[in-house]
């Protein structure tokens, strides 16, 4: 049995199956899913994640989060919650340099919100030495509830599940995976148009990730309630646009969608601006969109790795990971990447966070 025969015999006994749910069980299918399985990360697994790319990623989140842990007025207790921590890479680095701040350190609590068993176990060895004992959590809903949470998400948000509508002979019909007459997995269309409108042209296709607004709703209502700070960093957009984004890569390389469900990595670009309306509509604040460029500048990037290439055996190996990292090449992740803060109404912008994005100004 492969996942590909289980989805093909769940779609034979009961139609085919929304995106979001193709993409719930390739990625999370509890024996087959993709991150059930293994440990994606890194050179020889299938992609490279920014904390993997320098320590400077992580340690500037930790800057972030320890300045956040300040506006909050040193609470003495805090979480520092982490979604999707992959390996633990970022934690670790970010735990290191919140030493710089020893009241922090000795205030907050690590919360890890991760699905995967095999990462969990990558997270436990990271994060060995770091003086915290984890407590992880299969999803946001058991978060504590008792204190402020300084909460970070790295390239978590685009594997979170979307569906797909689709514009066709002038009205919306929702992307579907079904079956072939070959036996294979196939993308269809609903027979049944769906009740929305929106203008747009024949082909079009609009995505919304609602299990993403759930989450985001969760997460700012417990702020809200009890103090905080979300940083969320993913590759997406900061308005809505039509597109179709989801993709699957393997091996470093982009994979067809459907081929080989459960040994890809399947994402989605993440619709940043539907993020924030969630924020806002749990009565959160978000902030403006920044480019992960701006961001870094702002976290002060360059000067962190002036002082690292001082001390560095190949300086020339940290310029390139500042360049792949803020650059804004179109190979480099500066603009591609976007980053969204949102904090509880009357705590002071995250650092960076306190201007727009002169990158992302419309004419
Ligand atoms: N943040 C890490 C890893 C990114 S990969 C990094 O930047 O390197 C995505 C991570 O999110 C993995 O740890 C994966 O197991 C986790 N994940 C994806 N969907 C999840 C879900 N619905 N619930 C919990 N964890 C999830």
């Amino acid at each position: 049995m492969t996942l590909q025969d289980e989805l093909i015999a769940e779609i034979r006994a009961n139609g085919p199956m929304g995106v979001d749910r193709f993409m719930a069980l390739a990625l999370g299918h509890p024996r087959y899913g993709y991150y059930m399985t293994r440990d994606p990360l890194g050179l020889a697994g299938d992609f490279v994640t920014a904390p993997e790319i320098s320590q400077i990623f992580g340690e500037l989140l930790g800057l972030l989060a320890a300045t956040s842990w300040q506006a909050l007025g040193e609470p003495s207790e805090v979480a520092l919650v982490e979604l999707g921590p992959g390996r633990g890479t970022l934690m670790a680095d970010a735990l290191r340099a919140g030493k710089a701040l020893p009241g922090f350190l000795a205030a907050l609590d690590v919360h890890l919100v991760e699905m995967s068993p095999v990462l969990q176990r990558a997270q436990a060895a990271s994060l060995k030495d770091s003086g915290k004992s984890p407590t992880w959590h299969p999803s946001v809903a058991s978060l504590p509830d008792d204190r402020p949470l300084i909460i970070l998400a790295n390239e978590f948000f685009d594997a979170v599940p979307i569906r797909q509508f689709q514009r066709y002979q002038g009205q919306w019909h929702e992307r579907l995976v079904g079956v072939s007459a070959e036996g294979r997995l196939a993308m269809g269309l609903s027979p049944v148009p769906s009740a929305f409108d929106v203008q747009a042209e024949d082909g079009a296709v609009f995505e919304t990730s609602p299990v993403s607004h759930e989450i985001m709703r969760q997460l700012s209502e417990k702020i809200v309630a009890q103090g905080g700070v979300l940083v969320a960093i993913d590759y997406g957009h900061p308005r809505f646009a039509f597109g179709d984004t989801l993709q699957a890569v393997r091996k470093h390389k982009f994979a067809p969608v459907l081929e080989n469900p459960g040994e890809a990595d399947i994402t989605a670009h993440v619709d940043f601006s539907a993020l924030a309306i969630a924020a806002k509509r749990a009565g959160a604040r978000p902030y403006p969109i920044l480019t992960q460029a701006t961001l870094l500048d702002r976290l002060g990037v360059h000067h962190r790795a002036e002082i690292l290439k001082k001390k560095a055996k190949d300086p020339k190996e940290i310029d390139v990971a500042v360049e792949r990292l803020a650059g804004t090449a179109p190979e480099a992740m500066g603009l591609l990447f976007k980053a969204l803060a949102v904090t509880n109404i009357g705590l002071a912008a995250p650092i960076g966070f306190d201007q727009d994005d002169p990158r992302l100004k419309t004419s």
